[in-house]
């Protein structure tokens, strides 16, 4: 069924179990849906079961330069809003967003097949990214300082860095968006986005819902395509554009920061990681299982944050491994639109051989397969929930983002070892230690090199807090205050010391 009336084109993308309406398949460009200049278009599928959900207009290099046109022309008017008419904007898209909490959780199970749970609870997750940042937007303040010799005064503005290009990729399709969109709409900065080819619907009915909730012409502007590489490489060497955001792997990150420096341009980016995750002797067991399931199998395993590297010290080991099995294996494998489903399938078939490679690397080394190991015999890409023990070094589980459900456990002595493990890896987003000694959870804060670290706690995202990593795992932070510092430049005037005569 197609509607044509206020989207373009529009269309209902369904399974069995759910269904939405309206759902955009076009470019957004300059206020107006839109089809790829040429008309092609590529298939988004449910990778539960392979089928293809909806074709979406697959943007040219042309439509990515009308779009970056689109934002630049709209640049200049928008960074002149009054602060409250931005502010309002944001709040109106934050309560369409809840408003159509069903709708955009049905679309991500459907393009990207978390369970529905899951999938709600990233409408809420990605929506405060909206309303924090639609609170930012009337604290964006300046100051005003004196000179160290006394001979003179500097006001301290802020102003928006400029139009923003911001790539996304295919795990969190909601938060993803918000967490870039809403803090350079707040500070002023005309936004295109490219979302993953993997995900696009739901950016696509994201930006219907800013469309209704008041988005001037070009602020906000929207290009799906199959080619990331040359819709993006025009983009980012264009003398107009201001800032380049990514959420991505570390290789493309990396790429991108190499053509960002022939621009020199503003970048942030949030890449790869390879968490630790510490149990400690003193640990309280319960707490540490379950806050370790959520840090492992919330979204299946595939994000940057997952616990990808069990430490567990020797004491706690043996009764921390069987409660963890006995949780994996109560996990009900399924259609993340079924409602009993706690495990969906990964996001295609590359995810699933790269667990199984892992996996049986690990084995070969040496690891002990508790549970788990093996793909799983339905349609869609799935593979089975797993636990590891006794991983060895140099296996290459400890040194690759897993992106699956794969527990990998490596026993430890002391807290020294355990500190030392932790920080064996190029990576550092965020780490996760379970003990009941709080001046212990001091010291690793103070010597664990990450960017987060999630406390006796299995989830630390929120939009009031500033998530980003160190090392290879990125530059800049999303969310808090921070957030909105990342789409703004500081501006001084200089005066002479009022005083003088
Ligand atoms: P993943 O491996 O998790 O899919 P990627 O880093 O490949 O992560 O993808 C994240 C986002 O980056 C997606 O939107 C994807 O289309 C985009 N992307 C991938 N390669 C490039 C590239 N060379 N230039 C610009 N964007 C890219």
């Amino acid at each position: 069924m197609t509607d044509t009336t206020t989207t373009g084109t529009a269309t209902t993308v369904a399974d069995e179990n759910v269904s939405v309406a309206g759902v955009p398949t076009g470019l957004f460009i300059g206020g107006a849906w839109r089809a790829a200049s040429g008309g092609a278009t590529f298939p988004v599928r449910d990778p539960s079961t392979g089928e293809v959900l909806a074709e979406v207009a697959d943007a040219t290099p042309e439509d990515g330069m009308a779009a970056l046109d689109a934002a630049v022309a709209a640049q200049d008017a928008w960074a002149a809003t009054a602060p409250r008419e931005r502010s309002d904007l944001l709040r109106r898209a934050f309560d369409l967003v809840r408003a159509h909490e069903d709708d955009l959780a049905a679309l991500m199970t459907l393009e990207m097949g978390k369970p529905l749970a899951e999938a709600r609870g990233e409408v809420v997750y990605g929506g405060e990214f909206l309303r924090w940042f639609s609170e930012e937007a009337v604290r964006i303040g300046g100051d005003y300082r004196t000179n160290p010799e006394g001979t003179g005064r500097a006001i301290v503005l802020k102003r928006p860095v400029g139009p923003v290009y911001a790539i996304t990729p295919w795990n969190f399709p909601l938060a993803m968006a918000t967490r870039k969109i809403g803090p350079a709409l707040a500070a002023g900065c005309t936004v295109v986005v490219k979302p993953a080819e993997l995900t696009p619907l739901t950016t696509l009915f994201l930006v219907e819902l800013f469309r209704r909730a008041g988005l001037p012409d070009g602020v906000l502007n929207v290009v799906p395509s199959l080619d990331a590489k040359g819709l993006s490489e025009p983009i980012i060497a264009d003398r107009r554009l201001r800032k380049l955001t990514f959420t991505g792997s570390t290789p493309v990150g990396s790429a991108l920061l190499k053509q960002a420096a022939d621009n020199v341009l503003k970048t942030s980016m949030e890449l790869g990681g390879n968490a630790p995750l510490l149990v400690f002797d003193d640990a309280d067991l319960d707490t540490a299982v379950t806050a370790a399931m959520l840090a492992k199998f919330r979204n299946v395993g595939e994000a940057c944050t997952a616990a990808n590297r069990f430490f567990v010290q020797e004491g706690i080991a043996d009764a921390f491994t069987a409660a963890l099995t006995a949780k994996v294996d109560a996990l009900r494998i399924g259609r993340g639109s079924e409602e009993d489903t706690t495990l969906g399938p990964l996001i295609d078939d590359r995810a699933v051989d790269k667990a199984a490679r892992l996996v049986d690397d690990a084995v070969s080394r040496g690891a002990r397969l508790v549970t788990g190991g093996r793909r799983v015999d339905r349609p869609g890409t799935y593979y089975a929930p797993t636990v590891l023990d006794d991983v060895q070094p140099g296996s290459d589980i400890l040194t690759t983002e897993i992106f699956g459900p794969v527990v990998s456990i490596t026993r430890f002595a002391t807290e020294e070892e355990g500190i030392r493990l932790a920080n064996d890896t190029e990576f550092g987003l965020i780490a996760y230690a379970y003990t009941s000694d709080f001046a212990r959870g001091q010291r690793l804060a103070e010597r664990l090199e990450t960017g987060m670290l999630g406390l006796n706690t299995g989830v630390v995202s929120n939009a009031a807090f500033p998530f980003g990593g160190v090392k290879s795992s990125g530059l800049g932070r999303e969310g808090a205050h921070e957030g909105i510092e990342e789409y703004l430049e500081s501006v001084y005037v200089l005066t002479p010391d009022p005083f003088a005569a």
